[in-house]
């Protein structure tokens, strides 16, 4: 193995969700090893800028606005994105969202709205990128799970089982695509400073502190504690490795 098995010069990688946080940090890792992005979120300024910044690498990046549970929408990325970066060699299912409540309160709507983005909108690109990825003859597909994807957490019902969902897809896939060369795997992050977890300081401080007295490397982790392991798993360095769950969470759920 050379360090060549982790340079991406002229892939291409879609990140849905690229826009900030855990997708961002991805993004950030798979343009410094020369992958060209296309990154997919709701909010146009903020995918705009991190297109932007983006371009800083030195590679190309297409700011995409989507929603990833519409079809329509998924499919006009994928076709946008083959035909102005000429292919599509990578796919980041990233982009989730939470509605924290307890089962026995849950409305069927909100349960809907995270199963929809978080397990529906991976189905969606997965299915879109997967006649380019034979095209191009292989890919890598790389799903964001979570802590909750093998452990449970009372007040995250539907977002618990949309991320224990998300890793059953990446098996499927592993299994049904090793035929086209095609490598799935999981990433588990842990607790991680973005947006998502931030209203824990104002409504659950009780909670964060307990969360990170048991986090044994002493740290919530940050956006860029995810590039290195999303080169690996885009790269040919990991042709080998396909229906691996890899938690990338300071030990957390080691404790
Ligand atoms: P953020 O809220 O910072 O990022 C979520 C991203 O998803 C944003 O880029 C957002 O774009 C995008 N997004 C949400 N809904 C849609 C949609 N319907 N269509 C398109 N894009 C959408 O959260 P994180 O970075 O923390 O989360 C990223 C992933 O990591 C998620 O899947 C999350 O479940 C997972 N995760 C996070 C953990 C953490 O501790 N932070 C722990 C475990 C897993 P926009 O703002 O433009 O809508």
């Amino acid at each position: 193995m050379t360090n060549s098995s982790f340079d991406l010069s002229g892939k291409v990688a879609i990140v849905t969700g690229g826009n900030g946080g855990i997708g961002l940090g991805i993004a950030e890792g798979l343009a410094g090893a020369g992958a060209n992005v296309s990154i997919v979120g709701r909010d146009r300024a903020k995918t705009d800028a991190a297109a932007e910044r983006l371009r800083g690498y030195g590679v190309e990046a297409l700011a995409l606005v989507a929603d990833v549970s519409d079809d329509a929408a998924v499919r006009q990325v994928v076709a946008s994105t083959a035909d102005r970066l000429g292919g599509i060699d990578i796919l980041v299912n990233n982009a989730g969202i939470a509605i924290r409540g307890m089962l026995q309160d849950y409305t069927e709507d909100d349960w809907d709205s995270v199963v929809d983005v978080n397990l529906k909108g991976m189905f969606l690109f997965s299915r879109a990128v997967y006649p380019h990825m034979v095209k191009a003859g292989g890919g890598k597909v790389i799903n964001i799970g979570s802590m909750t994807s093998i452990l449970g957490l009372d007040w995250a019902p539907a977002y618990g089982a949309s991320k224990g969902g998300a890793v059953q897809l990446a098996k499927n896939m592993t299994v049904a695509w090793a035929k086209d060369n095609i490598q799935a795997n999981a990433i588990l992050p842990g607790w991680i400073e973005t947006d998502l977890t931030a209203p824990l300081q104002t409504i659950a401080p009780d909670r964060r502190s307990l969360i990170s007295s048991r986090i044994p490397q002493g740290r919530w982790g940050k956006p860029a504690d995810f590039a290195g392991i999303a080169v690996f798993l885009a790269s040919s360095a990991s042709d080998y490795v396909t229906g691996a769950v890899i938690p990338v969470d300071g030990g957390f759920s080691s404790f």
